[in-house]
């Protein structure tokens, strides 16, 4: 059995790789159907499919240029293999996502998005060009100016258009591998949505959101603001290598956990315990980029602890102007119903770029955990209703259960996108359960 990491759904399949560009081609063109897979990082059902293929053996490291900051490497290098390689030498990802056990093909299919949104952009801002091998048996090179219309597709495209073989991307320059972080307590939504505002300038912002609370106190949280450290803001905290990380010990969930312990009380008592841990309103220190940028890496198989039936991930964007009122409205209805989210994160993002079907929007992102229930799903639809409402939509990499009506009126480049998949590959050769669900 297979699943993605919310453990739902779980299916059998028939599972393949290659490490060859000539492997790889004979494996699609034996097929009906197939999808790649990285290394399901993906929460629900989009890497999943009667035949997947692995692109993990793709794994190789083909150029860096220090000088530059440019790195090809194969689709299945994994962000953390890149930054054990580049941050020595004084460089970092330009956009990283909330983990860095994915890779490189993985980032792109889903054009992920980190903390520094609202200034960078998604991960295609930083791709070069990529090969993407095609349904054909063609492999196209394709950048925002050779082939562009593949590139738009394929970046945010969910595995659809061909399996991405190698990547270039453009990485950034840093004085050292810590982070110079604020910690902030917000009251509430609104308070939060000012301290964002406030803080438009700094390039890393989110905050983690207590979706429990009720009243004046709804969507009390704590903003995280920060920036790569200079070597002299290391020196002054007594750093003495500032390019030498100091990444923290794993810990590991041994085994599931039964559902009964993810009530609303272990919730309440997580928020609160985390809550009350900064104590001060306002706290600054120096953090390692591990630290800041994947604090649940840290906790190994960490997804275990909803236990054997899985969670799903609710992740939607709402559009600046009803942001405000969307969110607020959508967290009382959450809290009202008592299903509580284990961890919620509040995030800025800034403009949408010109792929067709990325995620991200100007405004704000909230993402939820949900352990799977009977109640869940016909919740779900609700909060879906709401989100069109607000003009918003759900993001895909996150999503399984997201209906084709909803994907087609929340996502403007859906019907071109549709349209173009299907003159590249022209048999749907390229099929996951989740384009299946969709209708793409
Ligand atoms: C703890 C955690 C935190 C996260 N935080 C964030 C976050 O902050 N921001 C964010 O945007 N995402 C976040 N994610 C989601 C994650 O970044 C994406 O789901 C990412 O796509 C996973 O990459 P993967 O290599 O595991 O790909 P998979 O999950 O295996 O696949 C994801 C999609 O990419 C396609 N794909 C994979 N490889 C290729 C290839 N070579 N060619 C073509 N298509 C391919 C698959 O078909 C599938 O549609 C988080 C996930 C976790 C578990």
């Amino acid at each position: 059995m297979i699943s993605g990491w919310g453990n739902y759904p779980k299916i059998n399949a028939n599972i393949v790789s290659a490490d060859t560009e000539t492997d790889i081609k004979n494996l699609i063109q034996s097929f009906d159907s197939v999808i790649p897979m990285g290394n399901a990082r993906s929460y629900g059902d989009s890497a999943l499919g009667s035949n997947i293929l692995s692109i993990l053996p793709l794994n190789h490291f083909l150029d860096f240029n220090s000088t530059e900051g440019i790195l090809e490497c194969e689709a299945g290098v994994l962000l953390s293999e890149i930054l054990d390689v580049i941050v020595p030498q004084g460089w970092f990802l330009s956009v990283t996502p909330g983990t860095k056990l994915i890779t490189v093909g993985g980032a792109i299919a889903s054009d992920v998005h980190g903390k520094d949104h609202h200034i960078q952009g998604a991960f295609s801002s930083s791709l070069i060009s990529m090969e993407v091998l095609l349904s054909t048996g063609k492999t196209v090179r394709c950048s925002p100016k050779t082939n562009a219309e593949l590139f738009h597709a394929t970046c945010g495209g969910m595995g659809l258009t061909g399996i991405i073989l190698r990547a270039s991307i453009k990485l950034k320059k840093v004085e050292s591998a810590f982070i110079k972080q604020k910690t902030i307590k917000a009251k509430n939504l609104r308070h939060a949505m000012e301290l964002f505002e406030e803080n438009k300038k700094v390039p890393l912002t989110m905050a983690w959101i207590d979706c429990m609370k009720r009243g004046k106190n709804l969507g009390r949280s704590i903003l995280y603001a920060g920036h790569h450290a200079t070597v002299e803001e290391c020196r002054e905290a007594g750093i003495q290598n500032p390019l030498t990380p100091n990444i923290p010990a794993k810990r590991t969930v041994p085994f599931n956990f039964p559902s009964f312990a993810l009530n609303s009380l272990s919730v309440r008592a997580f928020n609160f315990s985390v809550y009350r841990k900064h104590f001060a309103k306002i706290r600054e220190n120096l953090v390692s980029y591990d630290t800041f940028f994947y604090p649940l890496d840290s906790i190994y198989l960490w997804n275990r602890i909803y236990g054997k039936r899985g969670f799903t991930q609710y992740q939607f964007v709402l559009p600046m102007k009803s942001s405000a009122e969307g969110i607020d409205a959508i967290l009382k209805r959450i809290s009202k119903s008592g299903m509580g989210s284990f961890l919620a994160v509040l995030k800025q993002l800034g403009k949408e770029n010109k792929n067709l079907i990325s995620f991200p929007m100007e405004g704000y992102t909230l993402a939820l955990d949900f352990p799977i229930s009977k109640k869940l799903f016909p919740f779900l639809n609700e909060l879906d209703r709401m989100v069109i409402d607000y003009g918003g939509r759900i993001y895909l990499t996150k999503d399984a259960r997201m209906s084709a009506a909803m994907f087609r009126r929340s996502y403007k480049g859906a019907e071109k996108f549709i349209n173009y998949k299907h003159k590249i590959d022209k048999n749907n050769i390229f099929k996951s359960l989740q384009s299946e669900r969709l209708g793409i």
